[in-house]
């Protein structure tokens, strides 16, 4: 009898589950929903440039219909408000319940506010391209309001957090701001753009150099880099300081950090963390026909050991993972450990520059050379998912 595949979330780790499953599965052995949020299937780590407006939302949302056409999975659009992992149930805020044999929780992460006073209230943030949408046109009408009023607060910009969301944002700002603020009539040099990062360093995970790099590349360009300094507090059109100093600005946009979607985290489903915790093959360790996929989940390769970090490629690879296992689960076999590739890391800083390393810390590459590589991980993306043909039609 076909079985029940229900996947929670339309990202990379939950379309790749759903390509991978079909490719065990056929549609008489297996019956696949997938719900999400949006219709779309989103390149998240292209949005800086949707929100800077240097690509269109049609390069960094694809309609989930199309990369899933012929593939006889049924795709609903609603957002997921329950999992009753007991009863084998989800609920929606449509106020529809779905049943399951097997589910598939890929519900990615949300953004940390640490409870930082005024900051969820008063920043934008960068997980969609709807949010990606809003900060472009916020920051476009703060431009036009500073060509009326004078008013520094219009014209100034303030990047919380320096990790590879805040850099690539601030990156591709600052390449975009002078040809904006040319076409408005506005001097760049008026502009003040800010990235401030409470740790000794922004972008942590690369090696000093590449760090140094990062750093003179943008200020060289005119972005004010401060670190070692927390944000402490945000108003509608103030930004404070661990340091006592105050930064006038009514455009904040805060990328800090990650942490586990709640409604994985108040579900019953055991988590570490607010995410929930898997054993080697992906499956929950409280519920053996939940599966999980992307930054939802927590996988700690060894004892002891930090947990992986939640990235993009990490939740592709988790997805083919749990997509072949999903089969293993019903037909009997053996399942494959999650045991992931890491193809290196590349931030980019903008149009022209990058920085990142491939092959472990190995190899480091800075300016075309890593820009290049950062676009053909995009392209062999699109290509694997055939996210190409979706573009192209
Ligand atoms: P992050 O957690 O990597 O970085 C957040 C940064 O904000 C940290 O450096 C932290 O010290 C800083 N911060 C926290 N509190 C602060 C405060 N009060 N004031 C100032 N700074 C503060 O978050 P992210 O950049 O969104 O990345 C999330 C994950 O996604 C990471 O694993 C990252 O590697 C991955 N990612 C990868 C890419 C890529 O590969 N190009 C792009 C974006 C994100």
């Amino acid at each position: 009898m076909s079985k029940k595949i229900l996947i929670l979330g339309g990202g990379y780790g939950g379309l790749l589950t759903a390509l991978t499953a079909r490719k065990h599965l056929s549609v008489s052995e297996a019956q696949i929903t997938l719900i999400n949020r949006y219709s779309t299937h989103q390149i998240i780590t292209e949005l800086h440039r949707l929100a800077g407006g240097t690509i269109g939302e049609d390069a960094v949302a694809l309609p989930l219909t199309k990369l899933l056409k012929g593939k006889g999975v049924n795709v609903v659009v609603d957002t997921v408000s329950e999992i009753k992992p007991d009863d084998k149930k989800v609920l929606t805020a449509s106020g529809t319940a779905y049943t399951y044999d097997a589910l598939v929780v890929a519900l990615g992460s949300e953004t940390a506010f640490f409870g930082i006073p005024g900051l969820q209230e008063n920043s934008f943030t960068l997980k969609s391209a709807e949010e990606a949408n809003r900060i472009r046109t916020h920051v476009l009408a703060r431009l036009d309001a500073y060509k009326q009023s004078g008013d520094k607060k219009d014209a100034t910009i303030v990047v919380g957090g320096g990790g590879l969301t805040g850099i690539e944002l601030v990156g591709e700002f600052v390449d975009k701001l002078p040809e904006i603020c040319k076409a408005k009539g506005i001097d760049f040099d008026d502009i003040k753009l800010y990235v401030v990062e409470a740790g000794p360093n922004i972008l942590p995970i690369f090696p000093q150099e590449l760090i140094d790099r990062a750093v003179v590349s943008l200020e060289k360009r005119g972005v004010e880099v401060i670190t070692g300094v927390a944000i402490t507090e945000a108003t509608k059109d103030t930004v404070a300081l661990k340091d006592g100093r105050v930064l006038e600005s009514n455009t904040i946009i805060w990328t800090g950090g990650v942490q586990g979607h709640p409604v994985v985290a108040n579900s019953g489903i055991e988590v570490n963390r607010g995410r929930a915790s898997v054993t080697d093959v992906l499956q929950s360790t409280s519920h053996p026909e939940v599966f999980l996929a992307g930054d939802c989940a927590v996988v700690i390769p060894s004892e002891g050991a930090r947990p992986y970090p939640p990235t993009a490629q990490l939740a592709w690879q988790m997805g083919e993972t749990v997509g072949a296992n999903l089969a293993v689960f019903f037909k009997g076999g053996k399942m494959e450990k999650f045991e992931p590739v890491f193809s290196g890391t590349l931030g980019s800083l903008g149009r022209k520059d990058a920085v990142g390393t491939v092959g472990g810390n190995n190899i480091r590459l800075k300016g075309t050379p890593a820009s290049l590589m950062k676009e053909a991980s995009n392209i062999r993306y699109l290509s694997h998912i055939h996210g190409l043909f979706a573009l192209a039609h």
